[in-house]
């Protein structure tokens, strides 16, 4: 199914374009010190290889800033400097090849100093993403961070650039709460063309996160709003760029890697379906191309159910069989079925089916 898109005014970071008629895109941040150039090179490198396409880096001080020369070295991964308050910070980061920042230009302490940062940004095509969420709201005026607050905040911080002239921008309006999330930032869609970040902040461990970012990222998505999405998750930052995938590819806006339709399996079934397509999952995370594949656990539903998978397998008392489209093409043995699955999704991924 198609839907429409709000209409924004793109950006681009580095090679990434986001807004406009771009494909929502997946970013993510290290969790590394940014000091530590090693780790966080391999850790954008294993962010990369998960599919991941803009990573940010947090810039605490001077030393992770100085340091961003040489992680640009290593990658070509469009990189953001996440930056607060000192201004110095973001000329150094600029300098050294940064492709946008994240700084609420309200925040910093000068205004000649948010000139200094938008001049720099001018001179290099880099936008610059305004990010509020509950701890930036202006308190005097707002007692909780409700979803007017966190717009008239993003309102706030743009009216800054505007007024400079520079429009190169995108927002992000992020709440743990899912409702206000999602509220902010179908208020500020209602106001703007400016392309939306979209993200639920301190969403917690794997599972509550999962669940919160796919319900706060996915309403707004099915809504036609957002253009670039990342999924916070306190754990292992692959998680992070494998759940946007996911949620982005089962609203249908990228069709990519490979989806496995599994059966919850009851008292029929013939083998560990879990097993299967626990392994399945992990050794096909490289794949880009989109491929459905059906793991049944048994074929008295198996290929119906399934039918509309590129291939499948389904399990009786004596054989299992490997269809395509809802078709037996052939047996193949029960404890093959692994290998079998493999082997087709790596020619399906190699040729032009
Ligand atoms: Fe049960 Fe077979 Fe359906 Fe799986 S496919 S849930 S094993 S009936």
């Amino acid at each position: 199914m198609e839907f429409r898109r709000r209409k924004t005014r793109p950006v681009h970071v580095g090679k990434v374009g986001i807004g406009g008629d771009y494909p929502v895109s997946i970013q993510s941040m290290t969790s590394t010190s940014t000091k530590d150039v090693t780790a966080t090179v391999a850790q954008i490198r294993r962010l990369e290889e998960a599919g991941c396409e803009i990573v940010r880096l947090g810039i605490p001080d001077e030393e992770s800033a100085r340091a961003v020369r040489d992680i640009r070295r290593e990658t070509l991964l469009p990189l953001v400097a996440d930056i607060h308050f000192d201004h110095r910070l973001a000329l150094i980061c600029l300098e050294s090849g940064v492709d946008a920042l994240r700084i609420n230009p309200g925040n910093l302490r000068k205004r000649e100093h948010v000139e200094a940062v938008v001049a720099a940004c001018r001179e290099r095509s880099v936008p610059i993403r305004i990010g509020v969420n509950g701890g930036s709201i202006d308190r005097t005026k707002y007692s909780h961070p409700t979803p007017e607050a966190l717009v008239d905040s993003a309102l706030g911080h743009i009216r800054i650039l505007e007024e400079m002239n520079f429009f190169d921008i995108k927002v992000s309006l992020k709440a743990s709460d899912v409702p206000s999330m999602v509220e902010a930032n179908r208020i500020f869609a209602a106001k703007t063309e400016y392309p939306l970040h979209l993200g639920v902040t301190e969403a917690g461990g794997l599972i509550q996160a999962v669940v919160k970012s796919s319900i706060g990222v996915g309403a707004l998505l099915l809504d036609g709003i957002g253009d670039t999405v990342r999924v916070s998750i306190t754990g292992d930052v692959v998680q992070e760029v494998e759940t946007a995938r996911v949620i982005l590819r089962s609203l249908g806006l990228r069709r990519e890697g490979v989806e496995v339709v599994s059966c919850p399996t009851c008292a029929r079934k013939e083998f560990d379906v879990e097993r299967v397509v626990n392994e399945l999952t992990a050794r096909t995370a490289d794949v880009r191309k989109y491929i459905r594949v059906a793991v049944m656990g048994c074929a008295v539903n198996g290929p119906g159910e399934a039918s509309d998978a590129d291939i499948g397998v389904a399990v009786g008392k004596t054989d299992a069989v490997l269809f395509e489209a809802g078709k037996i093409v052939r047996k193949i043995p029960r404890e093959g079925i692994l290998d079998v699955l493999l082997s087709e999704i790596r020619n399906r991924e190699n040729s032009r089916i």
